[in-house]
């Protein structure tokens, strides 16, 4: 639930290249041969989804100065539970709240650690809003998200490695890996569609992207370069979806 900027879209990019770059540079430097290469290479970042998975929300609550919940959040989470929990849906999710004026939501973490930071900004828009931001990140953790895409970028860094896939090769593979990214998104609005209804979820995307001045969609290479789709694509493809599962 970030909005597309394109100097957020660049560093999502280079922290990917530098993320890859930088498990290349300690799998060189921890083994001699290729095959060593590869195994440390692919064990390293093994390592770092079983660390997103424990420690991510930990380290974000520290980095981001994260307060557990509040009054506001405690009524609108324990609303959106009692909604979810009804079609049959039951999750351990922990939820803080970040002092950010910018409206945005992020979950990490897997099974007991799962974790929705919202920010302030998001807690102060109309109530609707915030049920369809919570939802859309409690349909990422039940999808698994978190650790599925991390998993998949393991994949990624593998078959990249025992490959020995050209600099082009894996900079294809790397947008590819944000078009991933990107039907997460379409998943988990689906997600929260399913629970709130399309149109409750289409006006609060529409109220997120007037909130975030999203007036118009962003040029074809922002998008391409995105971690989220744009809100006009988000609200078409519910369109779409709606229109296969009336
Ligand atoms: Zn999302």
């Amino acid at each position: 639930m970030l909005p597309i900027r394109p100097l957020r879209a660049l560093l999502a990019v280079a922290f990917l290249i530098v993320l890859l770059v930088g498990i290349d540079a300690s799998a060189t430097a921890l083994a001699s041969t290729r095959h060593a290469q590869w195994l440390t290479g692919t064990l390293l970042t093994a390592g770092l989804i079983a660390l997103h998975g424990a420690f991510a929300p930990v380290l974000l609550a520290w980095l981001t100065n994260a307060q557990p919940l509040d009054d506001q959040l405690r009524t609108a989470t324990t609303e959106l539970r009692a909604h979810v929990g009804a079609l049959g849906t039951t999750m351990q999710v922990q939820f803080f709240i970040v002092d950010r004026q910018t409206p945005s939501a992020l979950s990490v973490g897997v099974g007991p650690t799962s974790t929705v930071f919202v920010s302030r900004g998001l807690m102060a828009m109309d109530a609707p809003t915030v049920r369809f931001a919570l939802a859309h990140e409690l349909a990422h953790l039940q999808a698994g998200h978190p650790i599925l895409l991390s998993a998949f970028f393991a994949a990624l860094y593998a078959t990249k490695t025992l490959m020995e896939l050209p600099p082009i090769a894996i900079l294809l593979a790397l947008l590819g890996y944000l078009a991933v990214l990107r039907q997460a998104e379409l998943q988990a609005d689906r997600g929260a569609a399913r629970w709130l209804g399309t149109s409750a979820a289409k006006q609060a995307l529409h109220a997120l992207a007037a909130a975030l001045g999203e007036t118009r969609p962003p040029a074809r290479w922002i998008t391409l370069l995105s971690t989220h789709p744009s809100f006009a694509q988000r609200c078409s493809a519910l369109n779409m979806e709606r229109k296969k599962n009336p």
